[in-house]
This record gives structure tokens, sequence and C-alpha cells, in this order.
């Protein structure tokens, strides 16, 4: 598993061990050959320092030459057909090289990097021809079984007997990586003997960043023998960009001596790996090892490589076919659980509902469901308070709608205080900003862990003082016991987590255009009930007139025909037509008011309180009222003559209705007053609203009236008592408030006096 540097510019530390250039090395394993082509003349620039011992040829008689010295005018010819092509298709190109001994034959792999053209070159038999239908011959069977598998686990095991039985390796397993790195054996094939590995974890630092990157890149890597000695190239740097010559493709690339330690302190003598990639990410390893030196011919390779590809296309389609059922069900949860939000007043209270669901749908112990300051807890959670501080430091992890963690006091200490039954936590936010989430949470699950030997990450301190990386020495099982975690969420859950959210939010959504539906309906009949009380009053008052213009004439023409009863009730029909044409003009106003347009101006108050009070004054003049103006009046945004109107009847009905020889009315606004106090100030986008006053030391309402006086035509006192009135100024005034955007309140203590609130917006 162990891959490291190879020819270390410096020496592999703690601080550099995941920087380290493992892509190049500047060395080969000797059982090939590498020539470094520069084209289109195909010279050799660069070449590993091996030569001799294949061709007879030392690096400096090839160093320079063009290739044609090597291979002859016929398969330059035929590489530079190759070339055009591509490589996958065209290796390994069937080369031949005349020694002064012998006619060699080779399986030439070439391939472009860093600018050049690398031909590795590998010795084989000569009479061996690769033609496709050998391919196809490896390979058959193989995948069929493959496609046959009816999991992942299932597959895991057909591949690892499928590559022992076309490889013949001792040992083939296949390590399964975690999300962080860490593998695990899930399957083995071997001989009969050694200790199996199946079940073994091995730690993420086995194989350090880089190395699994090119394990992606390259899916294959081939140590015939570990206990190689490595060649360089000559000259040490590609001579085209004078940097070491980049191998990540290269067949033949040395590897780590870190590894070959790992290697050769498990007993292995030759070892091959094939990748498994799912999502571009490295998901598994096959790793074959061998007692005994082994090399593998390179269609073999390529067959291997194959069936690692055709498992990594399998990969997506067997798991999402393994968790069928399990999914299913929890889309049965979730429909259920939907179906039954759009009945409940709010999501949480919806959610809440269907507890057993809910707790289901991620298979959990314990939910919490917020809302603003609002939780509700469901089965086995955390105590409230705790949950708010977990909530408040999710706010700073949770970067996507959802959250998962399966080791929670590892990443949030104070969760150990709570770990028996939240060590695994899978939070779903539906809104961060007004704290709506929902958290899932799962007990601790004590597991026993069987470690290929002591996972701890090896250090050795050096004589010097430095601390080096070494590795396992031992691959003894080493049993851990891990806590503070629970079962891993699996990706369906989270999933049902997600769509749950999705869920949520279409039925606020439904909500939300229901409401507005509502509204256009509401408005639509607001409109028409003042079209109504506008035809309706103003077609009343025809027939009134006439009623009055005849009493009116009856008193007058037929005053000495009726008795002393006769002309009092003439009186009193006079008396109430005029107050039932009062109230139709009051009822014409207000219906008026909701058709006409507000002419919205900067306003300054205290120009408009003047001239009210002026106005009041005229018929109020022989009571002595003291009206305080206690502070100056803010400037605001209003419809100037409709706001006249509130001050106009707020301060009438405060001079109205006083008993006191003393009348005092103050008209003020609350500078600092702003919510909690005064929540009906509270605007919707945040902003406070201004709150003006009018305060009178007069009669009071008494507690049960303080809704009623704002009902239209409502009066407390009978007709003329306290000046008389229609009752309809403070439904006007009200309504005129609330056109504006604000609300008129009233606090009273009966026979102390009243003070009446309204707010208005701030003039900008
Ligand atoms: P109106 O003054 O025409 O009767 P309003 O709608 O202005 O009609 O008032 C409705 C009722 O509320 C009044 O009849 C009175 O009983 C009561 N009211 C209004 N303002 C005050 C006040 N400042 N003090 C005591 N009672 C009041």
């Amino acid at each position: 598993m162990n891959q490291r540097s190879a020819v270390n510019p410096s020496p592999v530390d703690l601080t550099n061990c995941d920087r380290e250039p493992i892509h190049i090395p500047g060395l080969i394993q000797p059982h090939g050959l590498l020539l470094v082509l520069k084209e289109p003349q195909l010279e050799i620039i660069q070449l590993s320092n091996n030569t001799f011992q294949f061709l007879k040829l030392h690096p400096q008689q090839l160093l320079n030459r063009p290739l044609k010295d090597l291979l002859g005018s016929e398969q330059i010819e035929y590489l530079e057909k190759c070339l055009l092509k591509d490589f996958e298709s065209v290796n390994p190109l069937k080369l031949t090289i005349e020694t002064t001994e012998q006619n060699l034959a080779f399986d030439g792999i070439i391939h472009r990097s860093d600018g050049v053209l690398i031909l590795e070159l590998e010795p084989t038999q000569l009479e061996q021809e690769a033609n496709f239908f050998s391919f196809y011959h490896l390979v058959k069977s193989p995948t069929a079984k493959m496609q046959n598998a009816s999991s992942v686990q299932a597959l895991s095991e057909v591949i690892v007997q499928q590559v022992r039985n076309l490889t013949g390796f001792d040992r083939v397993m296949l390590y399964r990586f975690n999300p962080e790195g860490a593998g695990a054996v899930i399957a083995e094939d071997k001989l009969e003997g050694p200790s199996p590995y199946l079940g073994l974890h091995y730690p993420a630092s086995d194989i350090p960043k880089q190395a699994s990157q090119l394990y992606t890149l390259n899916r294959l890597r081939l140590i015939p023998h570990v206990s190689y000695q490595p060649v360089e190239l000559i000259p040490l740097n590609n001579p085209v960009t004078d940097r070491p010559l980049d191998l990540s493709f290269s067949v033949l690339r040395s590897v780590s001596p870190i590894h070959i330690e790992y290697l050769t302190n498990m007993g292995v003598a030759a070892s091959m790996s094939i990748s498994l990639v799912k999502d571009k990410q490295l998901w598994g390893l096959i790793a074959c090892h061998h007692q005994s030196a082994k090399y593998l011919s390179y269609e073999v390779r390529t067959a291997c490589e194959f069936l690692g590809q055709v498992m990594s296309l399998e990969l997506a389609a067997k798991q999402d076919n393994e968790d069928l059922d399990y999914r299913m069900k929890l889309k049965l949860i979730q429909s259920q659980f939907v179906a039954s939000i759009p009945q409940s007043e709010d999501f949480i209270e919806g959610l809440a509902k269907s507890e057993s669901n809910l707790l289901n749908l991620a298979s959990a112990q314990g939910v919490a469901l917020s809302s603003g300051d609002d939780l509700v807890l469901i089965g086995k959670t955390p105590p409230e308070a705790e949950i708010k501080a977990l909530i408040e430091w999710l706010g700073t992890k949770i970067q996507q709608d959802v959250f998962s963690t399966d080791a929670l006091p590892k990443i949030y200490p104070p969760a150990e205080k709570f770990k028996a039954v939240a060590s695994g936590l899978l939070a779903l936010a539906i809104s961060k900003t007004q704290h709506n989430y929902v958290l899932w949470f799962r007990p601790e699950v004590i597991q026993t862990v069987n470690w290929g030997g002591n996972p701890e990450k090896p250090v050795e301190i050096a004589p010097d003082g430095s601390l080096h990386l070494s590795p396992r020495k031992s691959f003894e099982l080493w049993q851990e016991t891990v806590r503070c975690k629970s079962l891993a969420w699996k990706p369906c859950e989270i999933e049902a987590a997600l769509e749950l959210k999705s869920a949520v939010i279409g039925i606020v959504l439904r909500k939300a255009d229901e409401l507005a539906r509502i509204n256009i309906e509401l408005e639509r009949s607001n409109s028409e009930l003042d079209a109504f009380a506008y035809i309706a009053s103003h077609d009343l008052k025809e027939p009134l007139r006439g009623i009055h213009n005849y009493s009116s004439f009856l008193i007058e023409d037929y005053a000495e025909v009726l008795n002393e009863e006769g002309n009092s009730k003439l009186q009193t029909l006079v008396r109430l037509t005029q107050r039932m044409e009062d109230l139709i003009d009051s009822l014409l106003h207000f219906s008026r008011l909701g058709r006409v347009e507000l002419t919205m101006q900067r306003t300054n108050l205290n120009e408009l309180v003047q001239n009210v009070v002026d106005v009041l004054q005229i018929s109020w003049k022989e009571a002595a009222v003291d009206i305080r103006i206690p502070q100056p009046l803010p400037i605001v945004r209003c419809d100037p003559v409709q706001v006249s109107e509130v001050f106009s009847n707020l301060i009438s009905n405060a001079i109205k209705y006083n008993d006191k020889t003393d009348k005092q009315v103050e008209i003020g606004w609350l500078v600092d007053a702003a919510p909690p106090e005064h929540p009906q100030a509270e605007e919707e986008a945040g902003e406070p609203l201004l709150i003006f006053y009018i305060r009178d030391n007069g009669i009071g309402i008494r507690e049960k009236h303080l809704d009623t006086i704002f009902r239209i035509f409502k009066r407390l006192h009978t007709a003329n008592k306290y000046g008389g009135g229609t009752g309809a100024g403070l439904t006007i005034a009200k309504k005129i408030v609330e056109r504006h955007g604000g609300k008129l309140w009233v606090e009273s203590t009966y026979g102390t006096g009243s003070t009446f609130y309204f707010t208005l917006r701030r003039g900008e």
C-alpha cells in the first residue's frame, strides 16, 4: 500500500511527506529500458542507464542519435504511423532490436509527456504476437462474471478471483477507501497457508495524497522484483524542459524506497496494483502480492487494467442497486410525511406531527427541530441548552444545506458529554438566517477495528534529532476500540434529508402562493365593499332628503293642525333624518378612503398639527383646553390631508370625551420607544416606525370597550352626549393609519384618561 518518493532530493520527513514529488523520481525499474525521444526526428535525448544489459550498447553510444540507428527504417516507419493514432490502441508495439549477438523482441510502450515522446521497452518472447482475440479471451469470462455479481461485495469477490486466475499472484486483495482515505480489505483470494488480510484496516497515512492522485492517473503499477536496483536516467533532467522528466504515465517508473521497505516488511517479493476509480476519486485498489519475483506481460497487465475499468463502471450501478430496497422505504416515508405537512400551520408543527416518520427518514434515534428560538425535541436527543449551542456552532460550519458526521465529538468537543445519544449528527438547514434546522442524532456505537499493524504514523528520531517516517515493520493484527462514533450516514439518507428540504420549501412556497391569492381576493372584495357602500349611501341620500323635506313641510304647513305630541314627533323625525344623513355621510367618507390613492410626501408634522389645533379651537373656544406639544414633532412620509384627519379626530375626541374642568391634551411622539415594549411599532423590514400619541385626562374607556370603539358607528354614549358624533371617527382614523402601513391602538384608565397611539413611517 505504501507509495513514496524514490530519489529523494531531500529526505522524507514529517513536514514534506505529502509533498514528495513521486512522479519525477529520475529513476526506473530495471526490467525494461526507457528512451526519451525528440520529435519529429525521433532523436534519443535522454535514456535509462541500463542499455548495455539489454543491447550491449552503452548509453553514450545512443545519446543524441536517431532512433532509426537502433530500430532500422522499417520499424521507424511503423512507429511513425502509430504516432498518428491513439496510443492506448497501439500499445504495445512489437519491436525487434538486432544486437551483436542476437535479435531481441520488445514490447514498446509509447506515450507523450513534458513535450517529449517516451518509449519504454520491455523484453518479450519473439514469437509472442498480440492480437485482439487473445485479449478478448483473457477478459471475456471475467467480465461476464463481474456483470452477474449482484452487489459491490460480490463484485469485489469476483474480481479478486479473476485477477488471481489471470495473473497467478499468491494473494490478490481489494482495498476499499473511505472518504478520509483509510482503507480496509473487503475481498481476498490467496494461496492456502499465509494468514489472511481480509477485514484488516489500514490508515489513510499509508497512501499519501500525491500517491493517490498518481493512482487515479496511471491505473496499473507493476513491481516484478521488489528488491530491484533502480536505474537512473542520463542526463538526469529532461533536456527540453531542463527539469526532471515527468514519469506519471510511465510503466517503468521507480517507486519510493519507503514503499519498497513497506512491501519487504510485509514479505512481498513482487507486487501489482490496479486502481478502482469512482467519480474521479480513488475508490479502491486491487493489490496483488507474490512471495517471489514475478513479471507479467503487457497484455496480461492490460487485461487486468481493463477488468479494473469494468469494475469502476459497474460500481455506480451496483452501489445504486444495493440500497434499492432501503431507498424505496425512505421514499415511502418521505411521501407520507410530505403529505402530512400541508395541513399544518408551520413546517415545524407539520414535521413534528409524524414523529416516527421523521426518525425513520434518517434511521435516527433522536430529532431536534429548531425554528428561531423554538425547539422541538423528539426521541433521544441531547439537552435543549446543548442543542442550542450546537446550532450556533453549526451556523459557522454548515456550508451547504446539509452537514453530517459520524464522529461529532471529534470535531465538536462539547459533544463528548452527550456522545451516548449523539455521536452521529445529520443536520439539514432549511433556512440558516431563521435558524430553521432539522437535526437527526445517532447514538455512539462502540466498534472494534482490526488494523494491519499499529496504524499510528510511524516516526523515528534520527541520530541528528530530526524526525523521519518509516513504514511499519509489523503487520500483526492490531485491535483498536473505536469510541465516540455512530453508524455512518448512508448517502441515500443524506439525500432523503435534502429532498425533505425541497419538499418543505415547496410547501412554504405553496402557502405563500395561497396567501397571495387570498390577498388578491380580499383586495377585490374590499374594493367591492367600498364601491357598494358608496353606491348604497349615495342612493339612500335621495329618499332621505325627501323624507326630511316632507317632514319640514309638515311642520311648517300643519303645525297648527297637529297637537303638541304630533309636532314633537315630527321634530324627532327631522332630527333622526338629520342624524341618518350624518351617518350616511360618514359611511360615504369612509368608503371613499379606500378608493382614493394616497398622496405621499414629506410632511412637517409641526405645521400640520398646528393647523388642526387652530381649526378645532374655533369650535371649542369656550372650553378651557390646555393643548401641549412637549417637543417638536418629526418629519414623516404621509398623505398630509388624511393624516390631518387622524390628528383632528383624535384631538377632538380627547377634548370631547373629557368632563374635567381643566382639560389637558398632550400631543407627542416617543423618541426612544421602539419594539419590544411597543411591538406594534415593528415594521416588516425590521426598521422601527415612529410612534405618535394623543393623551388626555378625560373620561377614559372601560377595558371591555377598548376594541369595540374602533367599530364603525359604535358609540359608547347616547347620541347627543359629549357633543354627539356618528361613531365613525376612530374607524376612519384607524383605516388611514393602516393604509399608511402603520397601526393605531389605545391605552386607557377609566375615569383618568386615555392615550391613543399610532405609527407612521419616518420621512427620509
Ligand atoms: P364619535 O366620537 O363620533 O362617537 P369615534 O369613533 O371617534 O366616534 O369614537 C367612538 C367612541 O369611542 C366614542 O363614542 C367614545 O365613547 C369613545 N372614545 C373616543 N375617544 C375617546 C377618548 N379620548 N376618551 C374616551 N372615550 C373615547
